[in-house]
């Protein structure tokens, strides 16, 4: 079969590497010059199955409104006149129902595990290297309640056959010898071992290029501008071309992987779906090799920020604002990041050389991804991955190849 993908970010790419393996034609089409220079360009970089847990959970709301105000909080809503945000933000409060909390939390750990063991399949076989760590990741809490919240669910990923291990001070430190320099006392920690990290725009580069040499055509600089409906099914898609002129492709099926963007161009052909932009900030601080930076990925919940090294880079990145489809950046946020860094490495790398940037999450209220056939046969969608896109990509990518290849998914994704 045919199949047009539209979007190049760690999703499609992901996605039109399981549909040529599953022996389709694949074209991929984006309207950036490369693969994943969009959300998947410069993310926190965990692959993490132990936070499954999505941000809506009953803890939630009591933490948002406590930073209500704040132009520097770690969970920051702009009211806007945008019904969208609105409505998303209602069904938001509706998943932190702790029945509501169970349940996605459930699904996202089934296909999280499912990703990683496909992506460890994937680095296998295809050799891609991707500033990868396999030494886990340790989440971090600086107060007892905090830490006490977060290991009440742990039952539930254990019943699951994740390991997870609660940690004190000493053993968080013992884990991640770094972290003797932080000038917050660590309250305790959670350590999941089986956790991964890596570079997500170099994954999607290399893969993009594996897949390109297994005969996926990419074609960048266009942008998608419509989809056709002819006889109750995807006709084409219309794009438009380097040279600014609109172009008709034809294809058998097509796959919507456009991100934070898809619900803009499913709208036009009457698919609505609950994914809304939600902004994470990232700064990257270039390492010397004498800086006593972290090796392990660290999460630090009271301030939404997680912590990666990206071979001689430290990736910091998180927090989250519903303000619309705004990707510019705010020195407040940006200062918020670099000062939490320096409260937890105060000595590593150079204030003035760390690179900022931001990036829309494509989010979903539950955090649960869309996976599966529209209301037209030939339409299929693969995004709303929201916090989770990285961890979540070779699983989705898989199981949407196999919907669209008629086979029954490995696993039981709870999709659309
Ligand atoms: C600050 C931050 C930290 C994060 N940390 C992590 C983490 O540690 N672990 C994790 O698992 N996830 C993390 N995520 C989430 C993850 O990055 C996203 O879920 C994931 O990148 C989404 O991938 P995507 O392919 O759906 O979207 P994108 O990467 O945005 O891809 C969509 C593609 O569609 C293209 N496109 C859009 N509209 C059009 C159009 N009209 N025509 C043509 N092309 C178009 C874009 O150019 C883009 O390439 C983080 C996100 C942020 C913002």
């Amino acid at each position: 079969m045919k199949v047009l993908v539209l979007g190049a970010g760690v999703i499609g790419t992901t996605s039109a590497w399981y549909l040529a393996r599953a022996g389709h034609e694949v074209m991929v089409v984006d309207r950036q010059p490369e693969p994943a220079l969009e959300t998947s360009f410069a993310n926190g970089g965990q692959i993490s199955v132990s936070h499954a847990q999505p941000w809506a959970n009953p803890g939630a709301p009591r933490k948002a409104l406590r930073w209500l105000g704040r132009e520097d909080a770690p969970l920051l809503f702009r009211p806007s006149t945008d019904p969208a945000q609105w409505l998303w933000g209602m069904r938001f409060l509706f998943e932190c129902l702790p029945h509501r909390t169970r349940r996605n939390t459930a699904n996202a750990l089934a296909l999280a595990r499912y990703s990683a063991r496909l992506l460890g399949e994937l680095r296998a076989a295809t050799g891609i290297r991707y500033d990868e760590q396999t030494r886990g990741i340790l989440q971090l809490f600086f107060s007892r309640r905090d830490f006490e919240e977060a290991c009440a669910p742990l039952a539930l990923l254990r019943e699951r056959g994740l390991e997870v291990r609660e940690q004190n001070a000493a053993q968080c430190v013992a884990l991640e010898p770094a972290l003797a320099a932080v000038t917050v006392p660590i309250v305790g920690g959670i350590h999941a071992p089986g956790d991964e990290s890596g570079d997500a725009h170099l994954f999607t580069t290399r893969l993009a290029e594996s897949a390109r040499a297994a005969g996926v055509q990419f074609r960048f600089n266009v942008s998608v501008t419509g989809i056709q409906v002819e006889a109750g099914r995807v006709g084409r898609v219309i794009i438009d071309d380097e040279a600014g002129i609109d172009e008709s492709l034809r294809a058998d099926a097509y796959v919507v992987a456009l991100g934070s963007y898809s619900p803009l161009l499913l709208k036009g052909v009457g698919v609505s779906i609950p994914v809304y932009p939600v902004k994470g900030y990232s700064l990257t601080l270039p390492l010397r090799a004498d800086d006593m930076a972290p090796h392990m990925s660290l999460s630090d919940d009271s301030h939404k920020l997680v912590f990666s090294r990206l071979g001689e880079r430290l990736r910091v990145a998180g927090t989250a604002e519903l303000n619309g489809y705004d990707t510019s950046l705010n020195e407040t946020r940006c200062q918020a990041l670099l000062s939490r860094t320096r409260e937890l490495f105060p000595r590593i790398g150079r204030d003035e050389e760390a690179q900022y940037w931001t990036g829309l999450r494509p989010a979903t209220p539950s955090n649960q991804p869309l996976i599966g056939r529209s209301r037209y046969p030939n339409l299929y969608i693969n995004t709303g991955h929201g916090t989770l896109g990285w961890t979540l990509a070779c699983g989705s990518g898989r199981v949407l190849s196999d919907i669209v290849s008629g086979k029954v998914p490995e696993i039981d994704v709870a999709t659309m």
